[in-house]
């Protein structure tokens, strides 16, 4: 593709004839990225920036504890993973400690070895199973 030619900024209606490899102006880049970011929820994996750490560290200021053992917690978790369409905001948040956060997270690992739960106790004490 010739992108060193100008072309005209993909947002519609805009017509600003930009060079180079952008496919938009600058001012349409910010809106075109924020517009995927919202829209496309594989793109969602990519909003863990700069604003979600400081979210998470709010987060734990308030709720120090893990929710399952009441440990001190150093992960915030997504009772709804974004992947699975969950907000991603305070009302889908919930402290975990590491461990707890490692057995949510490996859920996955353990239907595909089939093996024995590890901290089973968290399971249960978090009450809620996602019958995905
Ligand atoms: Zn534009
Ligand atoms: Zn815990």
């Amino acid at each position: 593709m010739p992108w060193m030619s100008p072309h005209p900024c993909r947002y519609p209606g805009c017509g600003t004839l930009i060079r180079g490899r952008h496919g938009h102006c600058e001012d349409h880049r910010k809106v075109a990225r924020r517009r995927e970011n919202e829209g496309r929820p594989s793109a969602t994996q990519r909003g863990y920036g700069k604003d979600w750490q400081r979210r998470r560290a709010a987060w734990l200021m308030e709720h120090p504890d893990c929710v399952v053992c009441g440990d001190p917690a150093n992960e915030v978790d997504h009772i709804v993973p974004l992947s699975a369409g969950g907000a991603d905001d305070e009302t889908n948040y919930q402290s975990l400690c590491k461990t707890h956060h490692s057995v949510k997270t490996g859920r996955h690992d353990r239907h595909f070895k089939g093996g024995k739960t590890h901290g089973q106790a968290g399971r249960q004490g978090q009450g809620r199973r996602n019958g995905l």
